[in-house]
């Protein structure tokens, strides 16, 4: 038995399944989830010491990689001034000035403690301003875990085969319509019944919890247009891709403007941490300055601030996106040759310092796609190179995430691991 067999034995008492988010078990691919002890750089140590190159970055966070000393440094000066207060603190202007400037389509924040928070927040601001009921979002798009936009909800509940969780009411679920990503032509039919309706679209720009998703030709501008031409707020969930790919969003990258953004994850710099933004105007709306309620005991607090404003500043130092994406680069093409030379059918979806290798033929364009690859041949692909010491999602249907702490040695070291273990798939 290995540390953490047995710690996982425990927690399974104690714990819901032994974890506290249910992408962390291992259920789709077998085997026991790592208990880890620590972690450093690139490279993440379960209990028994083991040693891996971290691809999962704590699902999107870890951009610096692990134990970043600026933003540990912040973190450690900011937390001995005490942990929180129930009072305002500089950070939190520091931290919106940085999002901002990133999010020319946000002119005031709200920040909250998770990406789930900020979602559910920003329907209710657009629920709000539009006097709409009805939102929209797209099959395999993950927000949070908040009622309404718990149907076909990508990632965790692909991974379990469940097409919704239980415990949400059928008024509820009737308020939501979910459309295939990456078809226009959907929306518009959808608009046109229920002229009038509609409050929101939301939808990740660049899908990560289907897998790596890319938006085909201009479905973004047309979106946009579209939602716009009904008086329909459009939401981007940046949780993801805030800050991922460059010192923005998809959002600054295609040149579309939505309604209200949502944050979180790398925000945050490993920290617990949300929020959501829009024009001062709708911004407004929010308490206490609107008749929109929305609170939070522990929102804003001063350590998730400084490890989101240290790691925001590292982030705009030049030249750290081109060499992220470039090492991912590295990374993705080396994934797709080895796949050839192996004839094995791989699509390596990327974007910027994410990547999802599916084990399909064609490109995954929606859900459905997706929903072909081959999760067997995936599970024992991850199950050989855990073992090899590479850390990766326990999922066919999640991104892997590359950060600043890997360099070209480690993707080689990768490569050298899959070139063997892809032999035997
Ligand atoms: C992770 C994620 C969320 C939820 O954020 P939490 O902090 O886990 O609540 C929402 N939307 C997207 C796109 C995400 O990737």
């Amino acid at each position: 038995m290995t540390r953490s067999q047995d710690l996982f034995t425990e927690a399974q008492k104690h714990l819901v399944g032994g974890v506290d988010s249910p992408v962390r078990a291992f259920k789709s691919v077998g085997g026991n989830p790592l208990f880890i002890s620590r972690a450093q750089g690139a490279h993440i140590y379960d209990a028994d010491g083991k040693k891996y190159i971290d691809y999962v970055g704590s699902y999107g966070p870890m951009i610096l990689g692990h134990v970043h000393p600026k933003v540990l440094n912040a973190v450690e000066r900011t937390v001995k001034n005490g942990f929180c207060f129930g009072a305002s603190t500089e950070g939190e202007i520091e931290l919106a000035m940085l999002v901002k400037e990133a999010f020319p389509s946000i002119e005031m924040v709200r920040f909250v403690n998770s990406g789930t928070e900020a979602v559910m927040s920003a329907i209710r601001l657009a629920r709000a301003y539009t006097k709409r009921d009805k939102i929209v979002k797209f099959s395999g798009c993950y927000h949070g875990h908040s009622d309404f936009l718990l149907a076909e909800a990508g990632s965790g509940l692909m991974t379990y085969g469940l097409p919704a969780s239980a415990g949400v009411t059928k008024n509820t679920a009737q308020d939501t319509f979910i459309a295939p990503y990456n078809d226009i032509q959907f929306l518009k039919d959808l608009f046109e019944k229920y002229n009038g309706e509609i409050a929101a679209v939301i939808i990740e720009p660049v899908v990560g919890n289907m897998g790596v998703v890319l938006p085909e030709g201009n479905y973004l501008k047309e979106l946009s247009a579209l939602t716009t031409s009904h008086g329909i707020q459009l939401i981007f969930d940046e949780v993801m891709t805030g800050f991922r790919k460059e010192f923005g969003g998809v959002q600054t990258l295609f040149g579309v403007t939505p309604d209200i953004t949502c944050l979180g994850k790398i925000i945050g710099g490993g920290m617990p941490v949300g929020a959501y933004g829009a024009k001062r105007e709708l911004m407004e709306m929010v308490a206490p300055l609107g008749p929109v309620y929305q609170a939070g005991t522990l929102s804003g607090n001063p350590v998730s601030m400084a490890a989101g404003i240290a790691t925001l500043n590292e982030l705009k130092e030049p030249n750290t996106y081109a060499s992220l994406n470039a090492v991912t680069t590295r990374l993705a093409e080396g994934i797709r040759k080895l796949a050839t030379a192996k004839n094995i059918p791989m699509q390596v979806a990327k974007h910027g310092s994410m990547i999802t290798p599916f084990f399909c033929d064609g490109k995954v364009t929606n859900y459905d796609l997706a929903k072909k690859a081959d999760t067997d041949r995936y599970a024992k692909f991850f199950n050989l190179i855990i073992e090899s010491g590479i850390f990766a999602p326990p999922s066919q249907f999640e991104a892997w995430f590359v950060s600043t702490a890997h360099t070209t040695k480690h993707i080689d070291e990768t490569l050298d691991i899959f070139d063997e273990v892809m032999d035997e798939l």
